[in-house]
C-alpha cells in the first residue's frame, strides 16, 4: 500500500523520517529551510594565483596520490594545473578515495588555502570529478543545515522541487510597503538560489533585505501565535477572586517590615488580575532577595479569602519546605490551614496530606512538583503559585489544568528576562517586576580568588564564624555524574571538618533524605551550624540572613544565572556580605568572560543581558523553550527593531485581517509543535 506523502512529490518513508528530524514535513517547510551559508563555485582560480587564507575553487589534474603515515595516517595528493602545483590532504578517507584519485584524473577542489609544509595546500576540500566542459554554476551554491545520512546534494534537489511551485505572499501589499519589506517570493528564491553577482558577504551578514523579510515573518508568526493564545485565555472564564482584605490585611500586620513600593505595585497588579473573571497568567520577576515570597503569600490569601485553595509550588524540596516552615505558622495564626506534599514524603504522610487537600481541610498546599502530578485532587483550586518557574517544564504547567474551574497562575522568577525576550517568548504572559531591594541591605562584595590561595579563604571563613557569623561553602559542580557530585560534596565536607576544627559544620546535598535535609537546614537557620557545606541545591530561594559569607569552589564551571542565584543567598541581612569565587586555572575564554561579568555586576538584569550575549537565548529560556518553536532566522539582539514592528503588526493583523494572521501562522508554525503555553 502506498501511503500518501505529505509532500507534493514522492518521498520514501526513510527519507521522510530524516526530513522530519529537521522539522521538514511538507513542501512549505522545505521552502523555509534556508541555507546556513553559500559557497562560491562560480569561478575557478588558477593555482598560481592562490593566496593563503583564501577560500577558492581550483580545477586540477592529480599528479600523485599516496597514503603517508607521518605525523599520522593520511591521504596526500599533489595536483596541478597550467599555473602551478597544490598539495591536498585528507585525514579521513576511504579506499574508494585512493582509487578515484588516479594520476591524470581531473577534479575540482573547493576549500581554504593554507601555507603548508611544502607550499600551498588544502586540507579536506570538497571535491568533484570535472572535465574542462563541466559547466560552472551561475550563482552561489547553498549549504543547508542537514542531518546524518542526508547529503547536501539530495537536500538541495528536494528543496529545488519544492521551489518549483509559486510561493504565495502572506502580507497584504500595502502593509509590506508601509514596513519597507521585500517581497516574500523573491526573498526566498534569492536566499536559496542567489543570482550571479550576488555578494556573498551581504547574504551572510543577514542584513540583506531578503533575510530581513524572513526574520520579520518569523517574528510575526511568533507574535501572532502568542497573541492568539493570550486572546484565547482572555476569552476563557474562571471564578473571580475579589480582594476582600480580611486575611491579606491581617498578614501585612504580622510583617516586621513595610512592603517596598515595588512590592506594593506588583501586589496591586496581581490582586487586580485575581479579581477578574479570566485566568491570570502573570510572571512576577524580581532579583534574588527582592521579596517575592510575601507578595505570593498575599496572592494565596486573596484566594483563601474567597473560600478557594491555593497551591504554592517550588522546584526543590529544600525550598518548598522552607516556604512551608516559614509561612505556615504565621498563616495558622490567621486561621489558614496549610498542607505539605513532597515526593520523598512517607507514603502515609503524603496520603494524609492529600486527603486533607481533597476534603478542603487544607486551604494552602506547599510542595514540590509532586503537587503538579496530583493537582486534580484539589477540591477547589483557585490559584497556583510557581516559584522559580524557569526550573519547571512546560508539560508540568499543563498538568495543572486539573478539574473544575481553571486556576489563576502566578509564576515567579529571579532569572530576569531581558526586554527582548519578554517581548518575544514571554509575550503571552503579563509581567510584574519588583525592581528594588528592601532597604538596609549592604551590597555584596565579590572576590575572585585563585584556588591556589585556598588557605587564606579558610582563614577568612574561620574568622567570620568565630565572630558570630555564618557561611556557605558551595561544592564544585560535577555535571557529568550525580554520584561523583555526591562524592565531591562528602570529600569537601571531610576536608573542611579537618581544616576548620572548632567550627560546627553541616552538609546538605540533593541525595540526602528529606528529613535529614530538613534537619540540617533547620540547624543552620537556628545557628546551631556555623558553616554549611552544600551542593548547588541551595541555589534557589534559601534565606538565612545571618549568613554573610559564601565561598564557591570551581566557580568557573558554573553558569552566570547559577552564580548570581548562589551569590543571592548572602547579602540578606545588615552584615557586610562577601562572596568568594574560587577558580582553577587555566580559564577558558568563556569562563573568563563569565567571571568578569559576575565580578563587575550585581544587577540581575544586566547579568541576564550579558548572559544572553554570551550564550544566545536557548539556555536562558530554560524549559520554556521545549514548548516553543525557537527562532531560526531572527536574532533578538540584532533584530529588535523588527521585533517591535512585528509586535505592532500582529495586533493590527488580528484586529483587521484575522484571515491573514491564520494563513501566516499556518505557513510558519503549521507543522511544527504548536505553542503549548497558556
Ligand atoms: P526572593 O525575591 O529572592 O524570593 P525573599 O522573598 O526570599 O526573596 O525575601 C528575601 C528576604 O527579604 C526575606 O528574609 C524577607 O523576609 C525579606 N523581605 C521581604 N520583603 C521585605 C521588605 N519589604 N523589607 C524588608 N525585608 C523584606
Ligand atoms: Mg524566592
Amino acid at each position: 500500500m502506498k501511503t500518501a506523502s505529505p509532500f507534493s512529490f514522492p518521498v520514501s518513508p526513510a527519507l521522510a523520517a530524516k526530513l522530519a528530524k529537521l522539522g521538514l514535513k511538507r513542501d512549505s517547510d522545505l521552502i523555509l529551510h534556508l541555507p546556513l551559508r553559500w559557497e562560491d563555485e562560480t569561478r575557478i582560480t588558477p593555482i598560481g594565483e592562490l593566496l593563503p587564507g583564501q577560500t577558492a575553487q581550483v580545477q586540477a589534474c592529480v599528479r600523485e596520490a599516496k597514503v603517508t603515515y607521518r605525523p599520522r595516517r593520511m591521504l596526500t595528493l599533489i595536483v596541478e594545473d597550467d599555473s602551478g602545483v597544490l598539495g591536498v590532504r585528507f585525514l579521513h578517507f576511504y579506499p574508494s578515495h585512493l582509487k578515484a584519485f588516479q594520476a591524470g584524473a581531473r577534479f575540482r577542489f573547493n576549500g581554504e588555502v593554507r601555507g603548508g609544509f611544502l607550499g600551498l595546500e588544502m586540507v579536506h576540500p570538497r571535491f568533484a570529478k570535472a572535465d574542462d566542459d563541466t559547466p560552472l554554476p551561475a550563482g552561489l551554491t547553498p549549504v543547508y543545515p542537514t542531518t546524518a545520512g542526508l547529503g547536501q546534494a539530495s537536500l538541495r534537489k528536494l528543496i529545488e522541487r519544492a521551489l518549483a511551485a509559486p510561493i504565495d505572499e502572506t502580507l497584504p501589499p500595502e502593509w509590506r510597503e508601509e514596513l519597507g519589506l521585500a517581497e516574500l517570493e523573491s526573498s526566498i528564491r534569492l536566499l536559496h538560489q542567489p543570482p550571479p553577482g550576488c555578494a556573498q558577504h551581504a547574504l551572510e551578514s543577514r542584513a540583506h533585505p531578503a533575510w530581513q523579510r524572513l526574520a520579520f515573518d518569523e517574528l510575526l508568526a511568533q507574535q501572532l501565535s502568542l497573541a492568539t493564545s493570550r486572546q484565547a485565555r482572555e476569552a476563557r472564564t474562571t471564578l473571580p477572586l475579589p480582594h476582600r482584605r480580611r486575611l491579606t490585611a491581617a498578614f501585612v500586620d504580622t510583617l516586621a517590615f513595610e512592603l517596598t513600593a515595588a512590592q506594593a505595585r506588583a501586589w496591586q497588579e496581581i490582586s487586580t488580575d485575581l479579581a477578574a473573571p479570566h485566568p491570570m497568567r502573570r510572571l512576577l520577576q524580581g532579583d534574588v532577595g527582592s521579596g517575592k515570597t510575601v507578595v505570593a503569600a498575599l496572592a494565596c490569601l486573596q484566594a483563601v479569602e474567597n473560600g478557594m485553595q491555593a497551591a504554592f509550588m517550588a522546584p526543590t524540596e529544600i525550598l518548598a519546605e522552607q516556604h512551608y516552615r516559614k509561612l505556615a505558622p504565621t498563616l495558622a495564626a490567621l486561621g489558614v490551614r496549610s498542607g505539605w506534599v513532597s515526593g520523598s514524603q512517607r507514603r502515609a504522610e503524603r496520603e494524609a496530606a492529600w486527603r486533607a487537600i481533597a476534603a478542603g481541610e487544607a486551604d494552602l498546599a506547599f510542595g514540590t512538583h509532586a503537587l503538579f502530578q496530583e493537582a486534580g485532587n484539589f477540591c477547589r483550586l483557585g490559584l497556583v503559585v510557581v516559584d522559580e518557574q524557569h526550573r519547571f517544564g512546560v508539560g508540568q504547567r499543563l498538568a495543572l489544568m486539573g478539574k473544575g474551574t481553571e486556576p489563576h497562575q502566578l509564576m515567579m522568577s529571579a532569572t530576569p528576562i531581558p526586554r527582548t525576550l519578554a517581548m518575544s517568548f514571554f509575550a503571552d504572559l503579563d509581567v510584574s517586576a519588583i525592581d528594588e531591594l528592601p532597604p538596609g541591605r549592604t551590597p555584596i562584595v565579590t572576590k575572585l580568588v585563585s584556588a591556589a590561595r585556598r588557605d587564606e579563604v579558610l582563614a577568612r571563613v574561620r574568622d567570620a564564624c568565630v565572630g558570630g557569623g555564618q557561611a556557605y561553602w558551595v561544592c564544585p559542580l560535577i555535571e557529568e555524574s550525580e554520584k561523583l557530585q555526591l562524592q565531591t560534596a562528602e570529600d569537601t565536607y571531610g576536608t573542611l571538618v579537618e581544616q576548620l576544627p572548632g567550627l560546627r559544620i553541616g552538609l546538605v546535598h540533593g541525595r540526602l533524605k528529606a528529613e535529614d535535609k530538613q534537619s540540617v537546614m533547620a540547624a543552620f537557620q537556628s545557628h546551631e551550624i556555623d558553616l554549611l557545606v552544600a551542593t548547588t541545591v541551595i541555589e534557589v530561594g534559601v534565606d538565612v540572613p545571618n549568613a554573610a559569607l559564601m565561598v564557591i569552589e570551581h566557580a568557573e564551571r558554573m553558569g552566570l544565572a547559577q552564580l548570581h542565584q548562589l551569590r543571592g543567598r548572602v547579602g540578606r541581612g545588615a552584615r557586610e556580605s562577601v562572596c568568594v569565587l574560587l577558580y582553577e586555572t587555566p580559564l577558558s575564554e568563556l569562563a573568563r568572560a563569565r567571571l568578569k561579568v559576575i565580578f563587575e555586576h550585581s544587577d540581575g538584569f544586566e547579568i541576564a543581558r550579558q548572559d544572553l550575549l554570551l550564550r544566545g537565548p536557548g539556555e536562558l529560556l530554560g524549559q520554556r523553550q521545549s514548548g516553543l518553536p525557537m527562532l531560526r532566522f531572527a536574532d533578538l539582539e540584532r533584530d529588535v527593531a523588527l521585533l517591535e514592528r512585528a509586535r505592532d503588526l500582529a495586533q493590527r493583523c488580528l484586529r483587521e485581517r484575522p484571515e491573514v494572521a491564520a494563513r501566516h501562522v499556518e505557513r510558519w508554525l503549521g507543522s511544527r509543535q504548536a505553542y503549548s503555553g497558556s
